[in-house]
Formats: C-alpha cells, sequence, structure tokens
C-alpha cells in the first residue's frame, strides 16, 4: 500500500481572479461536499479594495471524531493565497468526486486566506504592515535583533534602484549570500515600514490559529500540516520546506512521508533561510512524535527580484494612499507570486496533489 493522487485532469480555472471570487468559490464548493463538516470564520478589520467584508475561513471536514488530521494552510502571505485557494478548491473537487479519500479517523482542516486582507490588497503583508510568518514570537521578552537588517536599512529604499543593488552586491560580497539573504528577509521587529516586519502583537492571523488550536482541540491530535506559499524558489517547483530541527521526530516524520525532496533550512539545503517567528512554531510546540509541519513553496522568479517587487511595494505604500498604491504595484506583485501561466498553475495543481497524497497517506499510517 501507498499513497495514490487522483488521475483526475487538471483544472487551471481554480486560480481565482481576486480573494471575492475565491471565497464565493470556496463556500460553494464547501456547500457541494457531501461530507460532515464544521465551517467557522474570522473576520479582520478592513475591507478590501471594493470594500468586501475580509475573512478567514476555517472548516473541519470529516468525522468529528477523528484523532489523525489533514490541515491545508492559504494565504499567509496574504497575496500567495491565490495558490492556497487553488489548490483548496482543487482539493475539495476531488473530494467531492470521492477521487480523494479520507482514510479511517483522518479528518482535513482547510483554513483559507489566513491574511485575507493580504490577499485582498494584493500584499504580502496585513493591514499593520505585519509578515504574519514572523509575528509568532514571545511579545513578552525582548524582541530578537537583526543588526545587519538595521545596516542595510538606509539603502532599502533609495530611489536610484541601481545604487541599491550595487550597495548591496557588495555588502554581499563582503558578508556572503546567506546573511544578506537573512539580513532582509529573516525577520525584524522595529522597522514597521520595512519588510519581513513582525510586528508588536499578535496579528489576526495569529489569533485565528491559536483559537482553532484550541477549539479543535489540536494538541491531542496526529497532525499532517502544509502551509501553501508562493515567490521563493525554481519556478514552478513546489519545495517541501522543513523547519523543525534537523535530528526532530518531526523532521523524522517529514522524510518518511515525503521522501528526499524535504529540504531543510537549518542544514541549508533549502532555499529558504532559517527565520524568526514562523507559523510553523505554533505547531511544532503540540505535535506529537508522529506529526509534521511542513511549507509547501512554489517557485516563481529570481529572490533578487523578491526583494526588489516587495523593496518597491513598501515604497508606493508608504507614499500613496491605498487605493492608489494597490492600483499602482497590485498587478505586480499578482505577477509575481501568482505567474498568470497555465504551465505554472499546472505545476502547482500537480505537485499540491501529490504532497497532499502523501500527507494523507503519512498521517493515516
Ligand atoms: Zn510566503
Amino acid at each position: 500500500m501507498s499513497y495514490q493522487i487522483p488521475a483526475v485532469p487538471i483544472d487551471t480555472r481554480v486560480f481565482p481572479e481576486h480573494y471575492a471570487i475565491a471565497r464565493a468559490e470556496w463556500l460553494e464548493r464547501l456547500a457541494m461536499l457531501e461530507l460532515p463538516s464544521e465551517h467557522a470564520y474570522f473576520p479582520c478589520r478592513g475591507g478590501g479594495p471594493d470594500g468586501d467584508l475580509l475573512v478567514t475561513d476555517v472548516v473541519w471536514i470529516g468525522p468529528s471524531s477523528a484523532r489523525r488530521l489533514l490541515v491545508l494552510i492559504g494565504g499567509t502571505h496574504g497575496i500567495e493565497g491565490f495558490a492556497g485557494s487553488a489548490v483548496q478548491l482543487d482539493f475539495m473537487r476531488l473530494l467531492a468526486n470521492g477521487e480523494f479519500e479520507l482514510p479511517d479517523d483522518v479528518a482535513v482542516i482547510l483554513i483559507h486566506a489566513l491574511n485575507p486582507w493580504g490577499y485582498a490588497w494584493l500584499r504580502r503583508c496585513d493591514e499593520d504592515g505585519v509578515d504574519l510568518n514572523r509575528n509568532f514570537v514571545d511579545f513578552s521578552q525582548t524582541l530578537p535583533p537583526n543588526a545587519h537588517y538595521d545596516e542595510l536599512r538606509p539603502w532599502l529604499f533609495i530611489q536610484d534602484i541601481q545604487k541599491r543593488k550595487q550597495f548591496l552586491a557588495e555588502w554581499q560580497s563582503k558578508h556572503g549570500r546567506t546573511a544578506l539573504e537573512l539580513a532582509i528577509s529573516a525577520g525584524q521587529y522595529h522597522d514597521a515600514s520595512g519588510p519581513f516586519y513582525g510586528g508588536t502583537k499578535p496579528a489576526h492571523g495569529r489569533d485565528v490559529i491559536e483559537h482553532i488550536i484550541e477549539k479543535f482541540a489540536l494538541a491531542d491530535k496526529t497532525l499532517a500540516v502544509i502551509d501553501i506559499h508562493t515567490g521563493l524558489g525554481q519556478y514552478g517547483y513546489g519545495e517541501i520546506i522543513c523547519d523543525h530541527a534537523p535530528d526532530s521526530a518531526g523532521t523524522k516524520m517529514a522524510q518518511r512521508w515525503y521522501g528526499d525532496s524535504v529540504a531543510l533550512p537549518l542544514l541549508g539545503t533549502s532555499t529558504s533561510v532559517p527565520k524568526t517567528g514562523l507559523l510553523d512554531y505554533a505547531w511544532h510546540q503540540l505535535m506529537n512524535a508522529q506529526s509534521c509541519y511542513v511549507t509547501l513553496e512554489f517557485g516563481t522568479f529570481s529572490t533578487d527580484a523578491l526583494f526588489e517587487v516587495l523593496l518597491e511595494d513598501q515604497r508606493v505604500w508608504a507614499l500613496h494612499d491605498p487605493l492608489a498604491a494597490h492600483a499602482e504595484h497590485g498587478q505586480i506583485m499578482h505577477r509575481h507570486f501568482c505567474p498568470q501561466e497555465r504551465a505554472w498553475q499546472e505545476m502547482v495543481l500537480f505537485r499540491a496533489r501529490q504532497v497532499i497524497a502523501q500527507g494523507l497517506f503519512g498521517v493515516a499510517n
């Protein structure tokens, strides 16, 4: 016995045009499921560009007594929710058709648009400029320093892009590529106008996660968590990033379920450097030795392009009101984080089906 991937043709129309359509389709697919389900929703502060209500939706699908769970998360980074929605919509269709079956004692939790504000406004951060995936730190303690970020900060938003690139290249030749990526993207906690800012208090998405961990008693369950991201790594490739410690039970479980494609930032085998305040850490704390959390990260363009597009986004949003900034830079963000190319979208859906099948099989056995 091994895992089975549904052999149903890929339909890229599951990639939504924008957040509100994604939510409507997600609710429609949910209504079509004949399995038992329990739906909860969590509005966030603020509205969308068209005044839409912004909501994180969570659903438990399957027997309420299940002790093993597959958890699929989308939209931790707002705009990356396009892929998260597409994967969940595809999964719900396959579940409705019986192409994916829930093994005994297994249920699924879908978390849709964990940062709905960023999704609707085509940004990676939330309304407060907070990167939810750097927000899981203990705010009662001194917040983690990032001295290299402070060193780079005066150069990050200068008008002359060539000058900035030259400065970063020189800095990199002195300190190395990993140090540069750590400085910019590992996380920082005092520059609210900068990228990868972790905030000063728990964000909406963190409140939602902490609420559902309690509501569904997830500390007592065996868990396969897959958090879907985009924008880092080779174009179209879905890298399984495991931020468990290299010698931990979580890493052993990830390798058993997902094989040698598991990449570890702490060993330098991932396109991601180690990071502060990840959503992963909230789940690691409650996981038993048969559980693991992985990020499924779909590459788009280069890491340099990622940094440039994010710095430009911060610059535009600092200069303009939200509607103007959204109009000026939203589509550039959308193209970077969710290329509207059929081949890229197909790669996302193929790989996601494979990883979901592996996670379902792994958590059930
Ligand atoms: Zn991400």
